[in-house]
């Protein structure tokens, strides 16, 4: 049996036959990044800003903004963080640029569409982003939110680009997105799939019912469609794909995760270790054959309990 007993993050994440899989963190302010990197992540995969504001009627000045980015920033010398853009609306309401009267919320002005409404909004935030990546160590990438469309990629980089901002990617959470990869990867310089959003959005379930959970799960064969067909288009233009949703914390997901085409995995610090343990101890190729094996079953429980039982023969 393979040693998958490890639970400690030890050095950076890799396949039983040393291919590089990226274990980053999701953080929503200093006090988190400063933990994740006490557990080792290589880098920050998601930053959501928007935590930094909640409850807040105004905008933060570019100044606080700056000073917010900063700490967080600082925990990272040297390393990759991807700042994401405010994800306001739907569950994660701010007063300043959503509408709190919308009928249907998670299909709302949210993520990258309150830029329409309000594109100083935006152009701050990437100023302070801007500058607090020139005041800190760490190689800063942006990221926006909620991108459905190639021309909404484009105008994102555009806008990134105003700022000197040269690393700006998208998330991959709408469904349309995924299906477009190739054009979205046109413009955009990496993808960052949003799995929570992406599994509401593909399975129409909203991602706060827990009535709803057997439908919610990023085990469904046509979530890892998704994720094959966001790969796939992102390749075509050499450009690397992660997965920033709760999908990326979940072992056994992992490896069919990375045999999809996933660079890298960003997720709460403590699932790392365990991610870690299991992705060292599988090989790329046994990794694309789960995956082959996840996508040829008719649904979610089948796909889990193959890749479970496949795993269990090889660790
Ligand atoms: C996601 O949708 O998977 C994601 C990472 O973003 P959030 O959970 O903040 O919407
Ligand atoms: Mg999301």
């Amino acid at each position: 049996h393979r040693d998958t007993a490890r639970r400690e993050l030890q050095g950076p994440g890799r396949t039983a036959d040393g291919v590089p899989v990226e274990l980053m963190a999701n953080v929503a302010d200093p006090d988190g990044a400063r933990a994740a990197a006490e557990a080792g992540a290589e880098g920050v995969g998601l930053f959501r800003t928007e935590f930094c504001f909640l409850g807040r009627a105004a905008e933060p000045s570019v100044a606080e903004q700056v000073s917010a980015y900063r700490r967080v920033l600082a925990a990272f010398p040297g390393r990759r963080v991807v700042v994401r853009t405010l994800d306001a609306g739907a569950d994660k309401p701010l007063g300043f640029v959503t509408a709190d009267d919308e009928p249907n919320p998670a299909l709302g002005v949210r993520g990258l569409r309150t830029a329409v409404g309000h594109p100083d909004v935006l152009d701050r935030q990437l100023q302070a982003i801007a500058e607090a990546a020139a005041a800190e160590e760490a190689e800063v990438w942006v990221m926006a939110p909620m991108v459905a469309t190639p021309a909404e990629a484009r105008d994102f980089v555009a806008a990134c680009a105003k700022h000197g901002l040269e690393q700006a990617g998208v998330m991959v959470e709408v469904p349309a997105a995924a299906l477009r990869a190739r054009w979205i990867f046109e413009h955009a310089a990496f993808g960052s799939l949003g799995t929570n959003d992406l599994i509401q959005y593909a399975m129409a379930a909203d991602r706060v019912l827990g009535e709803l959970a057997t439908l919610s799960t990023p085990w469904q064969p046509a979530v890892l469609e998704l994720v094959r067909a966001t790969c796939e288009g992102a390749a075509a233009h050499g450009r690397p794909v992660g997965v920033c949703g709760e999908a990326a914390a979940d072992p056994a997901l992992a490896p069919v995760l990375v045999g999809l085409g996933v660079s890298s995995l960003s997720m709460t610090p403590r699932a790392l270790g365990d991610v870690a343990a299991v992705l060292g101890a599988t090989t790329s190729e046994e990794c694309a054959e789960l995956a082959r094996l996840a996508c040829e079953q008719p649904d979610a429980e089948s796909a889990r309990a193959a890749v479970r039982g496949r795993l269990a023969a090889l660790l």
